[in-house]
């Protein structure tokens, strides 16, 4: 490296990537960051959501970032609102809170001469040789296209979207959707309503989690013994991605054997054979992302509880109307249909050297170069970027590693002659080309509809195991990216 230059460099999104992402850089002695933040609030998802009974099913010594270890984590799986204390304990120990530009969303992003200008809601926000976005997947939230929402009297909301004054407490509460959000809300509430109606679409294999709180004396030895919390980080993290993410991706056939048991035998404990029977799913397990609970069973088979499996016809007056023409009523209802995991960091418009559009480049489907990166687009690097490892995956496992790739192509610009790096077509069509192939060994592609495939077939998620996705990250193959001179 020759003459090393200062970058300005902008991070999108201030969740638990981006906070990440500014850290690193920082130790890595860059001075000029600034994470640009759309709400008036760090933490991203675990900002966004706030509803009853939110738990990582992650389980927390593994969902933590490799250099903050956590000796105090409350649960095997933590609530979400501790997760959001975690990551803003992080950014104010790690001194990146000062770095936020708050209430500050990117609308666009036009490359010029070197740098990306960018400008948000506020207006121009300057020039940057960098930008990384870190503005997650799951962010913008999907509503269902039922009719009569105005008509209804109560109060109705999506689940990221929770209204804070609002308690489930002796209401009558209709939830919709039976995803990881769904099922988390039946099972906390089920005890305190007067009434919970469940509106399931599809039906969904769930795999028992045992949760527990971590006793006093077991967070006294995690803090006693730091070499005991990484143990525990590398137990968890090693046992995820051999057993249940090899499983999906086709690459342990004995534990996914071992899921789709335990999985039956879960579905089993319920019952009553007509309930057991309307909460069998018609797919694959894990073709939807597995939903991970130890207590929804139980909350479905409470007297307060009631499925109801025939169709939503129309939100009326008192509540919803189902085909069978009976009306549910109720006096919430929330919304927990799930996002729109295909739109990224759009609205943003983001117009590359070549007058092409990041909407022109992804018009068939978002496509990268290996997560991180788009051909045409110099020096724009993603965390979280298409075909990355989401769903049962560690989300703050992925981003450390894709930091470290984006770091070293980071380092590249920085070099005094080096001005832009961006992966070539050819390296970007072969990575997606294989991807393709690859998709049908996963469980994924084997009959049911989700958030990991979009319209045009395209997958969300990396379709090989972690392994590979942490050796592909480990440095660049320098063959597949352009390098420009200045
Ligand atoms: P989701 O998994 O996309 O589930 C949406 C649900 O809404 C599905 O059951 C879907 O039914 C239903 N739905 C959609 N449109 C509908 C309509 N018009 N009428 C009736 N039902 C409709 O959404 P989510 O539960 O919010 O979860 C999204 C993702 O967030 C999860 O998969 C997970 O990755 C993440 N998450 C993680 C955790 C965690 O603990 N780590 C917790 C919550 C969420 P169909 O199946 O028929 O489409």
């Amino acid at each position: 490296m020759t003459n090393n230059r200062q970058l300005r460099i902008a991070i999108i999104g201030a969740g638990a990537s981006g906070i990440m992402a500014a850290i690193k850089l920082r130790q890595a002695g860059h001075e000029d960051v600034t994470v640009f933040e759309k709400a008036h609030d760090l933490g991203g998802t675990w900002r966004d959501n706030r509803y009853p009974g939110i738990t990582c099913d992650v389980p927390s010594h593994a969902y933590r970032y490799s250099f903050e270890p956590n000796p105090d984590w409350s649960r095997v799986c933590s609530p979400g609102a501790e997760i959001l204390e975690y990551v803003r304990h992080t950014a104010r120990k790690h001194g990146v809170e000062g770095l936020i530009r708050y209430d500050s969303e990117i609308t666009r992003a036009d490359y010029r001469d070197g740098k990306w200008l960018l400008e948000s809601t506020r207006g121009s926000e300057g020039a940057f040789h960098a930008v990384i976005t870190a503005t997650g997947v799951l962010h913008h939230p999907v509503y269902p296209d039922i009719p009569g929402l105005e008509d209804f009297g109560g109060r109705v909301f999506h689940s990221a979207r929770w209204e804070d004054d609002v308690s489930l407490a002796g209401k009558r509460v209709g939830v919709i959707g039976t995803g990881s959000t769904a099922i988390q809300i039946v099972g906390a509430s089920v005890a305190e309503v007067a009434g919970l109606s469940l509106f399931q679409r599809t039906a969904q294999w769930v795999l028992p989690l045992p949760n527990r709180d971590y006793e006093e004396g077991e967070k006294a030895q995690f803090r006693a013994d730091p070499a005991l919390v990484e143990s525990e980080y590398l137990r968890l993290t090693h046992r995820m991605n051999t057993t249940f993410s090899a499983a999906v991706v086709g690459e342990n056939p004995k534990a996914y054997d071992q899921i789709v048991t335990a999985c039956e035998e879960h579905l089993a404990t319920v019952r009553d054979p007509e309930l057991r029977r309307r909460l069998t799913p018609d797919y694959k397990v894990g073709c939807k992302r597995l939903i991970m609970s130890g207590d929804f069973y139980t909350a479905i088979q409470d007297p307060m509880a009631e499925l109801v499996t025939d169709p939503i016809d129309r939100f009326c007056a008192q509540g919803i109307r189902t085909a069978d023409g009976r009306v549910h009523e109720l006096d919430i209802i929330v919304i927990a249909t799930g996002f729109d995991t295909h739109r990224f960091f759009r609205p943003m418009q983001v117009n590359g050297p070549g007058g092409q559009t990041l909407d022109q480049a992804w018009s068939e489907g978002n496509q990268g170069y290996l997560t991180v990166a788009v051909p045409g687009f110099p020096n724009w690097f993603m965390i979280g970027g298409p075909t990355s490892p989401i769903g049962n995956f560690s989300w703050l496992l992925t981003a450390e590693a894709q930091f470290g790739y984006i770091r070293q192509l980071i380092d590249r610009i920085s070099e005094a002659d080096v001005t832009a790096v961006a992966p070539k077509p050819e390296a970007a069509d072969a990575f997606n080309r294989s991807v393709r192939e690859r998709l049908p060994q996963t469980v994924w592609a084997t009959g049911c509809q989700s958030w990991y495939i979009d319209s045009a077939g395209n997958i969300a998620s990396w379709p090989w195991t972690f392994d590979k996705f942490r050796n592909d990250m480990d440095q660049p193959v320098w063959d597949d990216f352009e390098v420009s001179a200045g």
